[in-house]
């Protein structure tokens, strides 16, 4: 811990590990956990009462986080005059696993997004969003439980990696200037310019995780979702690496489709069936049949727009949750904003974040836990008591207060 660190270690707990790339998860972990801006408050106090009584249920106080308060935000500038202190990745890098809620995009000041800071920051290269729907949560869609599918977004190239420049600046006319003078490849005038960087590695450690997950948890197929057709050393190329990872790394335990079908006619079953599709029509998949689909591994502009979609088919960004991954460490974070209009009214849904906490158990191998606030989860909704979100959309639904929910959860495990 830094000298000068702000934040308290529980004396009863315990370190999560790391030996050769596997995490050794104590009776008793440490978990760091960043409450968040606007309506972060509200809806970590939910999501923490929800998780230690899960584990309580589930464990019979065998097993317990000690939760650690660490700091970023709006809370951390006004306490210590830093949005996001050192110590805070730090920590987080530490004790390998962790939990945030939403924090505010400070204006000015020189930060883009602290959680941008703190994905590059950590190398958090993978963005993992399950997407999967609840009986009775609206949608648009009329068979809404067909889509269960797992995106994996590469966090760390594509367009967001930030190099692009303005148009008519020095830099961009330069670059126009080369490309011309040097490849004799005309831009127009006063472009804008944006790079979009996609490499091997990134590519291949991606997927490698998403092939991992769908073989440890049993899941069917993997599809790499790309822009091939058009952007070919970029899109493409990801599609290739893909499949070259696939091939070199798990060749005893995935199947590329077309051999599937063409040599085994789809009769194999053991084995995780590796495709890929262009983006552009994966969201035609998704919709018309989402049941093709359960882990899509896919290039970060292609899965920023693919979550937010599938996650709209099933009810919104409410109920959707998520997470930031390296090799060694997990953070786990609900998927919208601070939702400032609503901060300390106790009004706001909060399974984005309980979900992602059952992503953390999970995570942890903490299974039962899980299961039983998705469980409950179910069947509060199936009650129809609801936070307001859902209630405005239900008939007959009983509005319910964010800790009102949250106190319905527990009383159904
Ligand atoms: P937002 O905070 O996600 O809120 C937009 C709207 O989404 C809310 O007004 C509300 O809709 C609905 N909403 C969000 N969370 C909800 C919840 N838990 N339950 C029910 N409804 C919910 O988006 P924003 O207003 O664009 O962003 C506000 C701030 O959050 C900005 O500073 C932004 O940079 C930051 N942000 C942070 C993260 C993060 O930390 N991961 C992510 C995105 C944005 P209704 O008005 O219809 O009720």
């Amino acid at each position: 811990m830094p000298e000068d660190s702000h934040y308290t270690v529980p004396a009863d707990g315990k370190k999560i590990s790391s030996k050769n790339d596997q995490l050794i998860i104590p009776k008793n972990p440490i978990i760091p956990f960043i409450k968040g801006d606007g309506i972060g408050l509200d809806i970590w106090h939910a999501t923490e009462m929800v998780i230690n009584t899960a584990i309580k249920k589930a464990y019979k106080g065998k097993r317990i986080i000690h939760w650690m308060e660490i700091f970023a935000g709006e809370k951390s500038y006004n306490e210590f005059g830093k949005w996001l202190p050192d110590e805070t990745p730090a920590a987080i890098k530490d004790y390998h696993v962790a939990i945030k809620g939403p924090l505010t995009t400070p204006v000015g000041g020189g930060i883009r997004s602290l959680n941008v800071s703190l994905r590059q920051i950590l190398d958090l290269y993978a963005c993992i969003r399950p997407v999967r729907h609840f009986e009775g949560v609206p949608t648009p869609l009329a068979k809404p439980g067909a889509l269960n599918v797992v995106i994996f977004r590469e966090n760390t190239e594509d367009v967001y990696a930030g190099i692009e420049w303005e148009s008519g600046s020095d830099i961009a006319n330069r670059f126009i200037k080369m490309i011309k003078d040097e490849y004799n490849k005309d831009i127009r005038e006063n472009s804008g310019i944006g790079i979009k960087p996609i490499s091997p590695f990134g590519t291949k450690r991606l997927v490698r995780k998403a092939i991992q997950y769908a073989i440890d948890n049993n899941r069917k197929n993997v599809t790499l979702v790309h822009k091939g057709n058009i952007m070919k050393y970029t899109e493409g190329a990801f599609r290739d690496w893909g499949y070259e990872l696939a091939k070199d790394e798990f060749s005893d335990s995935t199947i590329i489709e077309a051999v599937f079908w063409d040599e085994y006619s789809g009769m194999v079953r053991d084995k995780v069936v590796v495709k890929d599709r262009i983006a552009d029509a994966m969201f035609q998949q998704i919709l018309l049949r989402p049941d093709e689909y359960e882990v899509i591994a896919t290039s970060n502009l292609n899965g920023d727009y693919l979550s937010d979609a599938c996650a709209a088919q099933v009810g919104g960004l409410g109920m959707a949750p998520g997470a930031n991954i390296s090799d060694d460490v997990a953070l786990f974070e609900a998927t919208h904003g601070t939702a400032p209009k609503y901060t300390n009214q106790d009004k706001v849904n909060p399974s984005s974040l309980i979900l992602s906490g059952v992503m953390m158990l999970d995570y942890i191998g903490w299974r039962e836990s899980g299961s039983l606030i998705i469980d409950a989860i179910r069947e509060t909704i199936l009650q129809k008591k609801v936070t307001y979100d859902l209630e405005r959309q239900m008939d007959g639904a009983t509005k319910l207060s964010t800790s009102g929910f949250a106190e319905a959860i527990i009383s159904n495990m």
